[in-house]
């Protein structure tokens, strides 16, 4: 089969591998019939995932149909269309019975798959832990509705899940990327009275303003004055740091009132700098992780419900043969893309 692979810092490659086999009695091996690239694969690529482990297939964000079963799995059967999650976790030791399971205790707990094993950017795909990793797809729902269920769409809902929202709060979202946007789809189901997004990109600003008009928007210089005007009490009651950039981490807490929860979604590159004595009595709560992936039920729920859509993030479509390419206009941010579809 076809699986583009991590040579080395700075190359992928798509290579011939042999169909992946089941190695414990908990996996199941899935066809890939869609996929995508996410920003994590780039991290890879330029080697600031250190865990990586060179030679393995890349890719976690994918859907496809249940090929063969261990014969300790009993969620999924063959045929069945199923979502991947990101995440590989047992489902039974501390952390998992918390549903805190990116802290899965498992050899292969947390990010696995397309980091240190072998991913979906390939026609099959090895899951272990099938049970907790597989979710069956509704019918009715598309393989593109269901595309993101396991990545971008369980971190936004996980980071919208844990930021206490209420129905009178002004939430910010500082960056609209996929990541970005996927967040504010699941802060809206929380109804607050008001959602502010701020984006530095002209390109993706619109894309919200298109898309969810009743959102408002901000650049990062304007954002600390924006959120003021547009707030009760001096700053948003919850922030959501989805962008990583530079002094994003900063504009979080800036743009906070006293006693707001700033949850921070994004992965930096580098340390960030809490001046405590700066937000002294501002009686902040900063929550931080990764995703704890294991919502996947309920989020397909909400897209059979017609509740939850991503479908508008994704701009382009290439098959694998040509995943090259996507990733050129990817990592490049050409052609207006926000995210690829890769099928088979
Ligand atoms: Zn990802
Ligand atoms: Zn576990």
């Amino acid at each position: 089969m076809l699986a583009y692979t991590y040579v080395e810092q700075g190359k992928f490659e798509l290579r011939e591998k042999p169909i992946p086999l089941l190695k414990e009695s908990t996996d199941a091996l899935v066809r890939v019939t869609l996929g995508s690239i996410c920003t994590s694969d780039l991290h890879i690529k330029h080697g600031s995932v250190p865990r990586a482990i060179p030679g393995i297939t890349v890719g976690h964000e994918m859907v496809g149909i249940v090929e063969k079963v261990g014969s300790d799995v009993t969620a999924v059967r063959p045929g069945d269309r199923v979502t991947v999650n990101v995440e590989t976790f047992c489902g039974h030791c501390f952390f998992c019975r918390h549903g805190y399971v990116n802290n899965c205790i498992s050899p292969d707990g947390g990010w696995a798959l397309g980091c240190r094993i072998d991913g979906g950017q390939a026609e099959y795909v090895r899951v272990p832990y099938a049970d907790q990793g597989l979710n069956r797809i509704p019918d009715g729902v598309s393989d593109e509705q269901a595309l993101f269920v396991g990545d971008i769409l369980a971190t936004g809902f996980w980071a919208a899940r844990i930021s206490e929202i209420r129905a009178e709060d002004t939430v910010l979202i500082i960056g609209a990327g996929p990541t970005g946007v996927c967040t504010l789809l699941c802060a809206r189901l929380k109804q607050p009275k008001r959602i502010i997004v701020c984006e530095k990109s002209e390109e993706r600003a619109d894309f919200v303003r298109t898309h969810y008009p009743e959102v408002l928007v901000t650049r990062p210089e304007d954002c600390v004055d924006f959120v003021r005007r547009h707030s009760e009490h001096g700053g948003a009651d919850v922030v959501l740091e989805v962008a990583g950039g530079a002094d994003t981490f900063q504009l979080a807490w800036q743009c906070a009132r006293p006693n707001a929860v700033v949850t921070i979604v994004a992965m930096y590159d580098r340390p960030q700098v809490l001046p405590l004595p700066d937000m002294y009595g501002e009686n902040l709560t900063f929550k931080t992780g990764g995703v704890d992936g294991c919502d996947c039920a309920e989020i397909l729920r909400l897209i059979a419900e017609g509740r939850l859509d991503t479908t508008p993030l994704i701009t382009h479509r290439f098959p694998l043969a040509r995943i090259e390419e996507a990733y050129r206009i990817f990592e490049n941010r050409l052609d207006g893309v926000i995210k690829v579809a890769i099928t088979q």
